[in-house]
C-alpha cells in the first residue's frame, strides 16, 4: 500500500539567510507555498555587528536572523526545516529535494540561496581575527579606524596577489586610515607589480614573511602582525578578501548547472534564472558583491520572477520576460 502522496510546494529554497528569507517573504505574499531549508550557518556569524542594510544597521547577527524569521513565522504558506539538502534533481516536471537524513521534497521551482565559505590563507591567527579585525568588506567594516591617524594593513595572499585586487583594497582601507601597508608575505613579484600604483600615495609595500596574527584585545581590533625575524607591527585593521567557494553539494553538477569565471552560478535575463529552467539562484552564490543588501534584493528579484513563471505555467500563457 502506498502512504500519503507528498505535499508539492510552489517552491523549494535551499538556504534561509538573506537572500533565501527575501525571497520566501517575496513569495508567500503572492500567497505562493514555498519550503525553505536551512542549516542556520550564516557567512556573517563571526561578525558581532551588521552595517550597510537599511533598517537593520547595528544589529548583532543572531537579532537580525531571529527577527527575519520571526516576520515569516506568521505567513501559513512558508515552513523551515533547519535540514541539510544533499540532492536535487528533476523529477518529470517538478523537482525534488533530498535531505541528508533521505528526506525527500517536491517543488516546482527551486531558488538557491545557499550562500559560500571562505578558503582562509594558511595563516596562524587568521580565522581567529576573521571578521573582527580582518576585513573583506569595507563598506560594512573598519569605520571605526581613525581616517587621520590611523594606520591600516592589507595583506597580500591568495586571491589578494592579484594586483587589482590588492589596489582595490587599499582605495577602501585608504578611506578609513591616513596610510597602508601591504603585506606580501616574502612576494617580491608582487610588490614589483605594485610598485609603479604606489607612487605619490600614502601606501607602501613590506616584504617579511609573516609569522602570525592576532586580535590585540579579544574579539576586536587593532591587530597585531608578528614576523619570522620575531619583529611586530600593530595596525588599526586589515585588509583582505580570502577565496569563495559555494556551500552545500554540488547542485551545479546534479542539475547541469552552468558555472561562472569567478566560481558562482551563472545567471540569465532579470531574474537570476540559472542555465536551468526553473532554477534560480540568490544571494552570495551567484554575485561578486557578497553582501548584505545584495542578497536581500537579489532574493526578491529571483522570487518575482518565479511568481510570474508560475502564473505563467499555471495558464499557458508565453513568458512575458522572454
Ligand atoms: C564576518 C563577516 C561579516 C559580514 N558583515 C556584513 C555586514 O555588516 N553587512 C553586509 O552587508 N554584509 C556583511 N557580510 C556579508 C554577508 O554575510 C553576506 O553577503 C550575506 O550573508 C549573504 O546572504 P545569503 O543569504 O546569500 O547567504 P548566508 O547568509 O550565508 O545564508 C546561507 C544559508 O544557507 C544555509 N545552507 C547552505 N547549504 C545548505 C544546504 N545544502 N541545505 C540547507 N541549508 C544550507 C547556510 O547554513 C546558511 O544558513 C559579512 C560577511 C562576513 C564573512
Amino acid at each position: 500500500m502506498s502512504g500519503p502522496t507528498p505535499q508539492t510546494y510552489d517552491v523549494l529554497i535551499v538556504g534561509g539567510g538573506g537572500a533565501g528569507s527575501s525571497a520566501a517573504q517575496t513569495l508567500v505574499r503572492q500567497r505562493h507555498t514555498v519550503k525553505v531549508f536551512d542549516t542556520q550557518k550564516y557567512r556573517f556569524d563571526p561578525s558581532y555587528i551588521l552595517h550597510g542594510l537599511t533598517a537593520a544597521d547595528g544589529l548583532s547577527p543572531k537579532e537580525y536572523i531571529s527577527k527575519i524569521h520571526s516576520e515569516l513565522s506568521d505567513y501559513v504558506d512558508y515552513s523551515v526545516s533547519s535540514v541539510e539538502i544533499v540532492k536535487i534533481e528533476k523529477v518529470d516536471t517538478l523537482f525534488q529535494a533530498t535531505d541528508k537524513a533521505g528526506k525527500t521534497y517536491l517543488g516546482r521551482k527551486v531558488i538557491l540561496a545557499q550562500g559560500v565559505s571562505h578558503i582562509f590563507p594558511a595563516l596562524e591567527g587568521y580565522e581567529a581575527a576573521w571578521g573582527k579585525g580582518i576585513f573583506h568588506n569595507l563598506f560594512s567594516q573598519g569605520y571605526y579606524a581613525n581616517p587621520v591617524t590611523g594606520h591600516a594593513g592589507v595583506l597580500g595572499m591568495d586571491l589578494m596577489t592579484m594586483p587589482q585586487f590588492t589596489l582595490h583594497l587599499c582605495h577602501l582601507s585608504n578611506q578609513l586610515a591616513s596610510a597602508v601597508t601591504i603585506y606580501t608575505n616574502g612576494n617580491t613579484n608582487l610588490t614589483a607589480q605594485l610598485e609603479p600604483s604606489l607612487v605619490n600615495k600614502p601606501w607602501k609595500t613590506d616584504n617579511r614573511k609573516i609569522k602570525n596574527v592576532a586580535l590585540k584585545t579579544a574579539g576586536q581590533p587593532p591587530m597585531v602582525i608578528t614576523f619570522e625575524d620575531g619583529t611586530t607591527v600593530t595596525e588599526d585593521f586589515i585588509g583582505h578578501a580570502p577565496i569563495s567557494k559555494l556551500n552545500g553539494a554540488d547542485f551545479a553538477q546534479q542539475l547541469g548547472l552552468e558555472i561562472n569565471q569567478a566560481g558562482d552560478y551563472a545567471i540569465f535575463g532579470p531574474f537570476q534564472e540559472t542555465s536551468v529552467k526553473g532554477v534560480y539562484a540568490a544571494g552570495d552564490n551567484m554575485t561578486m558583491f557578497k553582501a548584505l543588501p545584495n542578497a536581500v534584493a537579489s532574493g526578491a528579484q529571483a522570487a518575482a520572477g518565479v511568481a510570474v513563471a508560475l502564473q505563467e505555467e499555471k495558464w499557458g500563457l508565453p513568458p512575458v520576460f522572454g
